[in-house]
């Protein structure tokens, strides 16, 4: 049976062959290189294959080089920036504004004490502590929630752009190396 060997790597390839089939080398194969060899002690194998880890470390840096060798004029690289600055800003001053009701409850309840025990009537006093208390939690509450509900949008439209960009990363990938 006669192979070429290839020079650079000792890969076996078919007679016939003008380059190395080791899809690591890809060398010329010249005439000379054609060898005559024992049937039984040769056979045509393949390439060993990669390690999965060296595999899995050369897809995630083609991933990585695909990212970065994005323009900007694709899309792909503005989405990155983030967004909803405006939302984010309501957001904080939501927080912002429930800590002021709790303050503003806090010192009503002061306001209702006083009331209650160094002079304006036990009844009027207890009056205050109740509306402070009512009014100031229920503004709490409600801007906690529209603060918080606006972070849980802002995440899952964060999470969901960042998925999606890296789904079409992967199959840009896929299709580049299955041309
Ligand atoms: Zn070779």
């Amino acid at each position: 049976m006669k192979v070429r060997v290839c020079e650079a790597c000792g890969q076996h390839n078919p007679e016939d062959a003008w380059y190395c089939s080791n899809p690591n080398c890809g060398e010329s194969l010249p005439q000379s290189a054609i060898t005559e060899l024992d049937d039984s002690l040769v056979k045509l194998s393949p390439p060993p294959p990669e390690p999965p880890d060296v595999r899995a470390s050369r897809v995630a840096a083609e991933l990585s080089r695909t990212h970065h060798d994005t323009s900007p004029a694709s899309g792909l690289s503005a989405s990155e920036t983030p967004r909803y600055g405006a939302l984010r800003g309501i957001a904080s001053l939501c927080t912002g504004l429930g800590v002021l009701a709790l303050v503003l409850a806090g010192l009503g309840l002061l306001a209702g004490f006083v009331m209650m025990t160094v002079g304006g009537g036990f009844l009027p006093g207890f009056g205050v502590i109740i509306v402070s208390v009512a009014t100031g939690g229920f503004y709490y509450i409600v801007l906690r929630v529209v603060a918080e509900g606006i972070s849980v949008f802002v995440d899952i439209e964060e999470n969901t752009r960042h998925t999606a960009l890296y789904v079409q990363r992967a199959v840009a990938l896929l299709e580049k190396r299955l041309k």
